[in-house]
C-alpha cells in the first residue's frame, strides 16, 4: 500500500503544555528506529493552541502529519480517526502525556517481528502512579466485562499498543460507533504478544478523563460487548413471580384465619402478580431489544485465520 513501516498515532485534547516535551522525547527515538515511520497526530477538537504547535512541528519534522477533528470526539474517537488514516504496516497508538513511554514503541515493534504477533499490548506493570480510585475503578471495570461478556481483555492493557496492519484495517472495517478498543481489539483474535512498562505519572496538564468521560467508558463497554443488562428484567421478573407465589400463600392463610381486614388479600396478591408479569414482559421486551442491537452493530459472527484455499492461490503454479 505505501513505504511507510511504522505509523504513531497520538490522540491529543488540550495538550499544549505537553507537546514540546512529548516531541523532544519521542524524535531521537524514532531516529534509532531504522524504519520509515509517520507521526500521525490527531488533534481532537483542541481549544487551547495545540493546533498552532501542531502545524509549527509539522514544519520542522517532515515526517508528522496532523489530523484535526472538527469537535472533540474523544479519546477512543481520535484514536479511530488516527487508524482510519494510518498508513504503516505497524501502527503503535499512545498518549501524549507520556504517561505511555515512547521507549518502549521500539521494543514493540521488535516483539511484534520477533514473535510475529498482530497485536502487542503494552502492559502496566506498575500503577503507583494512578490513584486508589483509579486502581480500584479500573479493576472493577476489566472484571464485570469479562463476566458478562467472553471477551478476554487483558488486565491493565489500556490504549497503549500495536498493531499490524491486517488488525488496524479489521478494525476499520467494523461499522459501530462508540466502540472500546481495548475490548473490541481482543475480540478480534489475532494472535498477541504483550511488552511491560511502568505507566509514568502525566509530564504536564491535567487528566482529560474526569470520572463522567471514565463511566461513559465503562459502560459503552459492558453495553457494547454484551445484553445481559438488558436481561435483567427478565430474571427480577422471575424472582418476582416465586415472591408472589409466596405471598398469595400467606395472603390465603391469613385469610382463612380471618385476621385480615377485607380486602387485603386481592390487593396484595393483584400487586405482587402484576409486579411480576410486567417485570416479565420487560425482561422479554428486553431480549428481542438485544437481538436487534447485536444485528445492528453488524459484527461479523466469526473471524477466519486462515483458508488453505487462498493460500493455494497465492502459491506460484506449478510447473
Ligand atoms: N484525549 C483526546 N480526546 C479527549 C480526551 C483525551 O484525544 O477527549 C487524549 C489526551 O490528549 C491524551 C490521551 O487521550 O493524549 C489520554 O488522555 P488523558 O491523559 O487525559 O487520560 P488519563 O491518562 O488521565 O486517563
Ligand atoms: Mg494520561
Amino acid at each position: 500500500m505505501s513505504e511507510v513501516e511504522l505509523t504513531v498515532v497520538v490522540p491529543m485534547y488540550n495538550e499544549q503544555e505537553v507537546i514540546p516535551l512529548f516531541v523532544e522525547r519521542l524524535r531521537p527515538l524514532a531516529q534509532g528506529w531504522g524504519v520509515t515511520y509517520e507521526i500521525l497526530c490527531v488533534d481532537d477538537g483542541s481549544s487551547d493552541a495545540t493546533p498552532v504547535l501542531l502545524q509549527r512541528l509539522r514544519r520542522e519534522w517532515d515526517a508528522v502529519r496532523v489530523v484535526r477533528l472538527r469537535t472533540n470526539a474523544g479519546h477512543q474517537a481520535a484514536i479511530s480517526a488516527g487508524l482510519q488514516r494510518a498508513r504503516g504496516r505497524y501502527v503503535v497508538t499512545i498518549d501524549a502525556d507520556l504517561q505511555d513511554p515512547p521507549e518502549v514503541i521500539g521494543e514493540m515493534l521488535r516483539t511484534a517481528r520477533e514473535e510475529h504477533a498482530d497485536v502487542v499490548y503494552g502492559v502496566r506493570s506498575d500503577r503507583s502512579s494512578d490513584t486508589t480510585f483509579k486502581r480500584v475503578t479500573a479493576r472493577a471495570f476489566y472484571r464485570s466485562i469479562r463476566a458478562l461478556s467472553d471477551v478476554d481483555a487483558r488486565v491493565d492493557a489500556g490504549d497503549f499498543r500495536l498493531m499490524s496492519r491486517a488488525t488496524v484495517d479489521a478494525v476499520n472495517a467494523l461499522p459501530e460507533h462508540n466502540r472500546v478498543l481495548r475490548l473490541v481489539v481482543p475480540a478480534l483474535g489475532f494472535p498477541s504478544a504483550s511488552v511491560e512498562y511502568r505507566r509514568a505519572p502525566r509530564a504536564a496538564g491535567e487528566s482529560k478523563y474526569p470520572l463522567a468521560t471514565m463511566i461513559r467508558l465503562s459502560v459503552d463497554g459492558v453495553t457494547g460487548f454484551s445484553t445481559a443488562p438488558l436481561r435483567f428484567a427478565t430474571w427480577l421478573g422471575l424472582l418476582g413471580g416465586l415472591a408472589a407465589v409466596v405471598v398469595l400463600v400467606f395472603a390465603l392463610v391469613s385469610m382463612l384465619m380471618g385476621n385480615t381486614l377485607p380486602g387485603w388479600t386481592s390487593t396484595v396478591v393483584i400487586v405482587a402478580a402484576v409486579g411480576a408479569v410486567q417485570l416479565l414482559a420487560l425482561g422479554i421486551l428486553g431480549e428481542y431489544v438485544g437481538r436487534t442491537y447485536t444485528a445492528l452493530q453488524a459484527r461479523p459472527a466469526y473471524f477466519v485465520a486462515h483458508d488453505s484455499l487462498d493460500a493455494a492461490a497465492d502459491a506460484p503454479p506449478s510447473a
